[in-house]
């Protein structure tokens, strides 16, 4: 399962902006690894350089040396095969002269394709098949004057999941979209300020976290210092996702630090679905703090029976065939000698589909593991995510075709244990009404659109549908340079 992006951006007159956003990319790896891109402004120009890799690939002494100002906003990109392509690496720009901006979004927009034909209907023409371009587009299309009313204009016309670093020649703004799916936080250094997908980002480059940047605000950073403003809110639904599996441990969320959320939904599942056996493992690494959390609350000692690569996934050499067919030993290599003859509970963040647990129950038991029991952070998903998730649609997802009773023996377990709603909530200990759970629930905070959208999918035949449940935009390619 894969997240949508981590954005950063930063205004301060005293620092290689450059730099610090080069070391903000680098702590949120984890939400994209398919590209990366760094853009700057000086007052009088801005400077945008992406491309596809890792940050520590895409960038060199050299090529930050150029990318000069007192502005800088950055973008990493998660990794899909179909739009894998440098076109679409962000941040991305539109706009002429004055008018120009240059725009970083993690999120989905639920509506881009009805409003990136009204836009090309005036005119107005796409470099990527990205939803951030139609962004950047109704941004710039806004009759208003001022910048902060140009984006409060787009925010009325836009439907779906957007956190945005946005760059003028001399302003920063960072904008949440009136749901608050995606996080975004707002730190200081040194008499300047950053705004960031997560915390831990701040940490890495010794900001002080301020505050988070609430659902449909948009926070503005010029020479005049941080204002704040603030569009109407229907309900709040922050991605529970985000707790479960795809922001840092080491990061804090609404005061929660993901890393104590994930031990209590591990001492959730000790107390939901208890079992007799001789040691926990949780699958690492998003499982690791809740197989913590299980052990403490059972009693059961705590083992690290698998032992992950790392470095995994994190390459552009493609595996061949034969390395294809070996599955998760290209990502995780058992400990026989720890696992043999053993009855383990294992704890995992999640299941999706239903590819990967049956590999890990097989690889677990051919090391010797006597009895594999799977206790799951997440309860059963069973409807498709909208908002920029790349999860499945409805048929792929495991938990929407068959019981539990039935999900337990395709993964070849012993048995099986979902944290419920309920533990969930409990285990974050945060209102459950600020939450999205629509992937648990199918009650979706945008409905009328999404029911179009699901519509529109059911009626596409299953190898032309697209996971994000809106058609990609097959847009012309071009390229970016400095
Ligand atoms: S549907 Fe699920 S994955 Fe998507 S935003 Fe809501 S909680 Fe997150």
């Amino acid at each position: 399962m894969h997240e949508c992006c981590a954005v950063v951006g930063i205004y301060a007159s005293n620092e290689d902006v450059a730099r610090l956003i080069f070391f903000a990319l680098f702590a949120l790896q984890h939400r994209g690894q398919e590209s990366s891109g760094i853009a700057t402004a000086d007052g009088k120009r801005l400077r945008v350089y992406a491309n596809m890799g890792l940050v520590s690939q895409v960038f060199n002494e050299d090529l930050l040396s150029q990318l000069t100002g007192d502005i800088a906003i950055g973008h990493n990109r998660y990794s899909t095969k179909g739009s894998s392509r440098v076109t679409n690496a962000q941040p991305i720009t539109a706009g002429k002269s004055s008018n120009t901006i240059a725009i970083a979004h993690n999120g989905n927009i639920v509506n881009a394709e009805h409003l990136y034909e009204e836009l090309s209907d005036q005119g107005y023409t796409f470099r990527s098949s990205t939803d951030t371009e139609v962004i950047a587009n109704l941004i710039i299309s806004s009759p208003e004057k001022d910048w902060v009313d140009k984006i409060r204009y787009a925010m009325h016309r836009l439907q779906g999941a957007y956190s945005l670093t946005i760059m003028t020649n001399d302003c920063l703004f960072g904008v949440r979209d009136p749901f608050g799916i995606r996080p975004l936080c707002l730190g200081a250094i040194n008499g300047g300020w950053v705004i960031a997908s997560e915390s831990c980002a701040l940490d890495h480059i010794g900001a002080n976290f301020v505050r988070e940047i609430g659902p449909g605000e948009i926070v503005s950073i010029s020479e005049s210092g941080v204002e704040s403003y603030h569009e109407e809110v229907a309900r709040p639904a922050l991605c529970i996702f985000e707790y479960i599996y795809f922001a840092r441990p080491d990061s804090t969320i609404n005061g929660r630090l993901l890393y104590t959320a994930r031990q209590a939904m591990g001492a959730g599942l000790a107390e939901e679905h208890p079992v007799d056996a001789d040691l926990v493992m949780g699958v690492p690494d998003s499982a690791t703090a809740a197989g913590i959390g299980y052990s403490h609350r059972s009693g059961i000692p705590l083992c690290e029976g698998l032992l992950k690569n790392r470095y995994v996934g994190r390459t552009f050499i493609e595996p061949d065939q034969r390395i294809r067919d070996l599955g998760v030993k290209l990502k995780f290599n058992p400990l026989p000698q720890i696992l043999d003859g053993k009855r383990l509970v294992v704890i995992d963040d999640s299941i999706v589909r239903g590819t990967t647990t049956p590999q890990v129950v097989r690889l677990l038991r051919r090391a010797g593991a006597k009895e594999v029991h799977m206790r799951i952070c997440a309860p059963p998903i069973r409807y498709p995510c909208f908002f920029g998730v790349d999860m499945a649609t409805r048929s792929e997802l495991i938990a929407a075709q068959k019981t539990i009773p039935e999900v337990r023996d395709f993964i070849g377990a012993d048995s099986l244990g979902y944290l419920s709603i309920g533990g969930l909530i409990k285990a974050v200990a945060l209102p459950k009404d600020i939450f999205c759970l629509a992937c648990f629930t199918g009650n979706y905070p945008i409905p009328v659109q999404l029911e179009m959208d699901k519509l529109a999918l059911e009626s596409i035949p299953p190898g032309e549908q697209s996971t994000s449940g809106i058609k990609h935009l097959s847009l012309s390619l071009g390229t970016k340079s400095l």
